[in-house]
């Protein structure tokens, strides 16, 4: 169980969550008060940390805030949680499942002895009694493993559906593409596993140019296979490690945990020809618009810094990249 403090204690928390709840603006309900419970009673830590960098800075919590928060620091853990509990249980099958087998064999060794041994007494009550049990305790040993091997499947079964269900969540709907909680995450675990003395990672960002214009000009729903179009010449493009993303919008991004920025420069300036130079046909006929074009910024990820820190530098390039005409790539300066 997840919270296991007495009534009393669980009181004393309750009592200090109301005050530190009523100077934000969220409501009263269940998801606000396990972020404020959780911070209480100090059992997580990275929220912890989190709260108390936002009322440094005096941020007050709002509903969008506090879901986030909850997201972030609560649900995800739970189903860490469900993950290892999927774990435990299989361990626990597998095991049962062994002893009922070999307590199977013991079984049919015992009955086939049994058998020996009586051939040589004749038919004796007794001895017909005994091995009908044994045949009984063969069968229920039997189905008993066979219900056991069934339960083994379902947890198999329920386990793939939870990270079905990760996986799309951590999916964008329109293109396919990671979206922008799974690059978060991805972004995350590469620089916790940075080595020192390899090369990367670049971070490479990319906005469509003019996208209003093609909205206005030929529909939202053209707008959505333009998005497309573009996110498959990304994917067509990385490999390996890599991971494109969708950032927002019109907006993508483009992790690269082992390239030097020159190996990401080179990529952003292939994915600004290919997309230049391809042709997208409307809807409703085959007449192809004018080019669409994307504008980039490169980033390569200096050592120490945060992941906002890189993803703003790949954005000031990007936004370089637009000002000076668009259509280009741009490098964030080293230093
Ligand atoms: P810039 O060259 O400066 O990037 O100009 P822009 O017109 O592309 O400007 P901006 O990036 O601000 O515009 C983004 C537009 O993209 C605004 C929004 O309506 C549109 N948009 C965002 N998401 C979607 C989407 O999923 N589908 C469609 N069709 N349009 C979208
Ligand atoms: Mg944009
Ligand atoms: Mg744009």
């Amino acid at each position: 169980m997840k919270y296991s403090d007495s009534q009393e204690k669980s009181g004393e928390f309750l009592r200090r969550t109301i005050p530190l709840m009523r100077k934000q603006t969220a409501a009263f309900h269940p998801i606000s008060y396990a972020v404020w419970y959780e911070y209480v009673a100090g059992i997580n830590p990275l929220l912890t940390a989190s709260l108390d960098e936002m009322m440094k800075t005096g941020l007050v919590l709002d509903e969008e805030v506090t879901h986030s928060l909850y997201q972030k620091h609560i649900a995800e853990i739970d189903e860490e949680v469900a993950k290892r509990v999927s774990s435990g249980f299989q361990r626990v099958l597998a095991d049962m499942s062994h002893s009922a087998a070999q307590a199977g064999d013991q079984a049919h060794k015992f009955g086939a002895a049994l058998e020996q041994w009586s051939g040589g007494l004749g038919e004796d009550a007794g001895v017909g009694k005994l091995r009908e049990d044994t045949q009984q305790m063969q069968g229920a040993i039997a189905s008993l493993n066979g219900r056991l091997n069934q339960s083994q499947q379902e947890i198999e079964r329920l386990r793939q559906e939870v990270s079905r269900a990760r996986q799309d969540a951590l999916a964008d709907g329109l293109t396919g593409l990671t979206n922008r909680k799974g690059f978060d995450l991805a972004m995350a675990s590469c620089l916790s596993s940075i080595e020192t003395g390899v090369r990367g990672p670049s971070l490479l960002m990319t906005d469509i140019d003019f996208f209003k214009k093609v909205n206005d000009s030929y529909g939202h729903l053209f707008g959505d296979k333009v998005i497309r179009v573009v996110a498959q010449t990304l994917k067509d493009n990385v490999k390996g490690k890599d991971l494109a993303a969708r950032y927002g919008g019109e907006e993508f991004v483009i992790l690269l945990p082992d390239t030097p920025v020159e190996g990401a420069r080179i990529l952003a300036e292939k994915l600004r020809a290919t997309v230049e130079n391809g042709r997208i046909r409307r809807l409703d006929s085959n007449e192809t618009i004018a080019k669409v074009t994307i504008s980039l910024g490169v980033a390569a990820y200096r050592p120490g810094e945060s992941a906002a820190e890189f993803i703003e530098r790949a954005d000031q390039a990007l936004y370089a990249s637009k000002t000076q005409g668009r259509n280009r790539v741009t490098v964030a300066q080293a230093n």
